[in-house]
C-alpha cells in the first residue's frame, strides 16, 4: 500500500429523519445565541420553521441567497449579519445557500451550522465561490467549513424530482472524480465507492417513490459521502469542464454535471483503470461511464447539452476555454488536446453515449 495523507473534515454530522428538531441544542454547542438563518427566497417558509425551532437563539431569517454567490449579494448579507450582531449562521438550503453562508464566514469568521436540502455537498468542503463581474472565483479556507451539519432527509422530500436526479448525479461526480484524484487515499476510496453505490440504488427509488423517505435518506447519505470526497481530494477534467460551461455559458449547475460526467470519465478511462473498475463495481455494471450515462437517462435527466440551454456556436469557445489553465488530470489535457476536448463536448452536446478512445 502506498503512503498517503488523509485530512478528516472537522464537521459534526447528525443524520436521520427528524434530526432538524435538534437544531437548537446543536446551535448551543456552537455557542450561538444570535443565529442568522439563511435561505433562498423560495425556501423562506422552511427557514422560518428553523428559526422557530431555534427559539430565542435566532435573530432573523435572511432569504436572499441566489445562484453562484454574486459579490454584491455576499456584501449585503455580510452587512446584515454585522448589523444584527449575528454570532453564527444557519444555512438552510442547497449549495447556493451554503455558498452564501461561506461568503459571510470568510469575511466575519462566524461559525456555520448547515442544514442541506439538496445533494450538492458544499457543506462538507472548505471551498467557497464568489462571482465578481461575471467570473466565479473559488478558493479554500478552513473558516468556511461548516462546524455542524444536520442531514434530515425529510427536508429533501420537497426537492423537485428533476432536480433530485441531477443533484444526485452532481454528488456522484465528486466521488467518481475522487476515485482517480491525484491525492486520493484508501479512506476517500471507501467513501467514494459507498457514495456511488448508495446513489445508484437511491436515484431510481427516488424516481419511482419520490414521496418515500427510504430512497431520499439513501440519496442524502450518498451525497454526504460524495461531498466528503470533494472536501478531501482534488477534482480533475470533469469539474474543469463544468466550471467552464456553468461559469462562462451560464448553464445550470447540477444539469451540466449530469450531462458531462459520463464523457469526462470515458476520456479518462484509459489512464485510470482502477478507478474505472471501482466505479463499475459500485454501480454494479460492466462499463462505468456508460453506467453513469444510463443512470441519468433512465431516471429522466437530460443527457445533452443542447437540451439544457447550450448553443452549438458555444462549443468552439468552450473547448478553447476548457484547455486553458487545465486542472491536474490522470490523462493529460491542455492546449495540445484541444481537438479531443472539442470532440468530447460535441458528444455531450448531442447526448450520445460516452465513447472510449
Ligand atoms: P441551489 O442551492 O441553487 O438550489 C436550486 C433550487 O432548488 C433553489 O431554488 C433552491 O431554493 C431549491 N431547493 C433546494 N433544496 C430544496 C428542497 N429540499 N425543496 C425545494 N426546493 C429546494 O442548487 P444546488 O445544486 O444545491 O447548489 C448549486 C450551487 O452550489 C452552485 O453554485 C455550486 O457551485 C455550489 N456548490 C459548491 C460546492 C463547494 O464545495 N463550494 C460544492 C457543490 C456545489
Amino acid at each position: 500500500m502506498q503512503a498517503f495523507v488523509y485530512n478528516a473534515q472537522a464537521a459534526r454530522v447528525l443524520f436521520g429523519a427528524g434530526t432538524l428538531a435538534q437544531v437548537e441544542p446543536e446551535a448551543q454547542l456552537l455557542n450561538m445565541q444570535r443565529a442568522l438563518v439563511l435561505c433562498t427566497p423560495e425556501q423562506t417558509a422552511g427557514a422560518q420553521r428553523v428559526a422557530v425551532l431555534l427559539g430565542g437563539k435566532a435573530i432573523g431569517v435572511y432569504g436572499k441567497a441566489v445562484m453562484h454567490v454574486p459579490i454584491e449579494a455576499a456584501r449585503a448579507a455580510c452587512d446584515e449579519a454585522r448589523r444584527l450582531k449575528a454570532d453564527g449562521l444557519v444555512a438552510f438550503g442547497g449549495g447556493s445557500t451554503t455558498g452564501l453562508a461561506k461568503a459571510i464566514a470568510l469575511e466575519t469568521g462566524l461559525p456555520i451550522l448547515a442544514i442541506p436540502t439538496s445533494y450538492a455537498g458544499s457543506e462538507m468542503t472548505s471551498i467557497y465561490g464568489i462571482t465578481d463581474g461575471g467570473i466565479k472565483k473559488t478558493g479554500k479556507d478552513p473558516k468556511v467549513l461548516p462546524r455542524t451539519v444536520i442531514y434530515d432527509p425529510e427536508l429533501t422530500m420537497s426537492l423537485p424530482l428533476g432536480l433530485s436526479i441531477t443533484s444526485g448525479m452532481n454528488a456522484l461526480a465528486h466521488a467518481a472524480e475522487g476515485l482517480y484524484a491525484q491525492d486520493r487515499n484508501p479512506m476517500t476510496r471507501l467513501m467514494a465507492m459507498e457514495g456511488i453505490a448508495s446513489l445508484a440504488v437511491a436515484l431510481p427509488l427516488v424516481r419511482t417513490t419520490s414521496d418515500h423517505i427510504e430512497g431520499r435518506a439513501l440519496a442524502l447519505y450518498g451525497a454526504w459521502l460524495c461531498g466528503s470526497v470533494l472536501g478531501s481530494v482534488g477534482m480533475a477534467l470533469h469539474h474543469k469542464l463544468c466550471h467552464t460551461l456553468g461559469g462562462s455559458f451560464n448553464l445550470p449547475h447540477a444539469e451540466v454535471h449530469t450531462v458531462v460526467l459520463p464523457h469526462a470519465l470515458a476520456f479518462n478511462a484509459s489512464a485510470a483503470a482502477q478507478a474505472m473498475a471501482d466505479l463499475a463495481q459500485s454501480l454494479r455494471v460492466s462499463n462505468g461511464p456508460l453506467g453513469v450515462y444510463l443512470l441519468a437517462k433512465n431516471n429522466g435527466a437530460a443527457v445533452a447539452l443542447k437540451d439544457i440551454g447550450m448553443k452549438a456556436s458555444d462549443l468552439d469557445p468552450a473547448a478553447d476555454l476548457a484547455v486553458r489553465q487545465p486542472y491536474w488530470n490522470p490523462r493529460p489535457f491542455g492546449p495540445a488536446q484541444r481537438d479531443e476536448i472539442r470532440e468530447l463536448l460535441q458528444r455531450a452536446f448531442d447526448g450520445d453515449p460516452p465513447q472510449y478512445s
